[in-house]
């Protein structure tokens, strides 16, 4: 019963008795969702509650409506009645998690286990002002069915540097429009039910947290291949986060003093030799130069050159795409490599668009890893891919939202 628990205390609480006893109760949910299906001898087992305690948990729970018992279903031919096994009742209420990413919107409405029930993605301009990218998410929410007060907290991914205790974006390197939107504000005069607003990174380590295997645990370092490149440190549940939350900027790690000069006013930044727009900027200049023939008419159609056409070019064997995603799995590896020296953790888990971070990449970018690795911190490391693709931030989002709810219902009743 570590840091697990931990995550569950997301908003205020206070140290007395009863925050206590509402800690216990998210605690065991925590267990049962990660755990379950699962018998009570079992939760027993695995918990260090005295069994009396753990009995007036479970059934506080159960009397809010946040578990349910089932019945096991048994295989072979065990004799005897089945026994119950507890389960999160995920479908009691339903969020709604939103992601605003420079070049996407992604909406999706979740259950409190974080399980999508309908999902919209949409391209949009980075040029576009905030005003737009609301009534956006107002007509893409009313196409999917959801009307004001049909989910019970809405949860959003943001890129940029937030106020996130206020709900404010202040300003993002991508998105030149937004200063000072206060987006949580906005949300919630939409969709008339409390919002939460966290960087992406953050809300994607969460959901890498949240769907982690009941294995997994310890130090994992969360990589994202978005518009931008960042990480986050998970340690035992805790999600790391800077003074202003503005860590993770892996993709500002200076790497060649001498490169480019990156938005940030640096040169030879990281994210200058593998984000996307790097990647389409240094295939346009081969374009110009005479090269990347098969790219040529594309563009002069006014087709847009995105990294998925550069990936699917590099493996139909066009020299020159090849040559800018080895490029680009050589800078990861030292980005990554870096920072595994740095933290030693226990995994370290890639996330992005599927069409770049796949199995193929990874087979490289694991060997690049290694050779960037000190030998002790490499033994042992596992290098993945995140199960949820371009969508680990917004479900991060959704997850926290559902936590916040579960949060203010256990606190609620522990405060009366
Ligand atoms: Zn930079």
């Amino acid at each position: 019963m570590t840091g697990i628990l931990h995550s569950r205390l997301d908003e205020k609480s206070t140290p007395d008795v009863k925050a206590l006893g509402a800690y216990n109760a998210l605690s065991v949910l925590e267990l049962v969702r990660v755990l379950g299906p699962i018998s009570r001898a079992d939760l027993a087992r695995r918990t260090s509650f005295k069994s009396a305690a753990l009995t007036g948990l479970v059934r506080y729970l159960i009397e809010e409506g946040l578990l349910i018992e089932t019945e096991e279903t048994r295989t072979g031919a065990r004799a005897g009645r089945p026994g119950r096994l507890l389960q999160v009742n995920s479908s009691l209420k339903s969020v709604l998690g939103i992601d605003i990413e420079p070049d996407h919107l992604r909406v999706a409405v979740t259950d409190l286990g974080g399980a999508i029930l309908s999902y919209r993605q949409i391209v949009c301009n980075r040029q576009q002002d905030p005003e737009t990218t609301f009534e956006l998410i107002k007509s893409v929410s009313r196409d999917m069915g959801v009307k004001s007060g049909d989910v019970v907290r809405v949860g959003a991914s943001c890129a940029g540097l937030l106020d996130e205790p206020n709900g404010i974006v202040l300003s993002s390197t991508n998105l030149p429009k937004w200063k000072n939107v206060p987006v949580r504000a906005w949300l919630e005069e939409i969709f008339a039910v409390p919002a939460h607003i966290g960087r992406s990174i953050h809300q994607a380590a969460w959901a890498e947290h949240w769907f982690r295997d009941e294995n997994s645990s310890g130090k994992m370092l969360v990589v994202t291949l978005r518009t931008g490149v960042g990480f986050a440190l998970v340690d035992n549940g805790i999600v790391y986060q800077g003074r202003d939350r503005f860590d993770g900027e892996l993709g500002h790690t200076v790497i060649d003093i001498n490169g480019p000069l990156c938005a940030c006013g640096r040169r030879g930044c990281l994210e200058m030799f593998l984000s996307p727009a790097s990647m389409t900027r240094r295939i346009k200049d081969k374009v110009g130069q005479g090269r990347a023939n098969r790219l040529a008419p594309l563009l002069a159609a006014g087709l847009e050159v995105d990294p998925e056409l550069i990936y699917r070019m590099a493996r139909e064997g066009d020299p020159d795409c090849r040559g800018i995603v080895d490029d680009l799995v050589y800078y990861l590896g030292i980005g990554i490599g870096n920072l595994v020296n740095l933290l030693n953790p226990d995994s370290v888990v890639l996330c992005g668009a599927i069409d770049v971070v796949n199995e193929d990449l990874l087979t490289v970018l694991r060997k690049e890893i290694e050779r960037q690795c000190l030998p002790q911190s490499w033994k042992n490391l596992d290098v993945r891919l995140s199960k949820h693709a371009e969508r680990s931030a917004l479900l991060g989002a959704a997850v926290r939202a559902a936590q916040n709810h579960v949060n203010s219902v256990v606190q609620s009743h522990a405060t009366k």
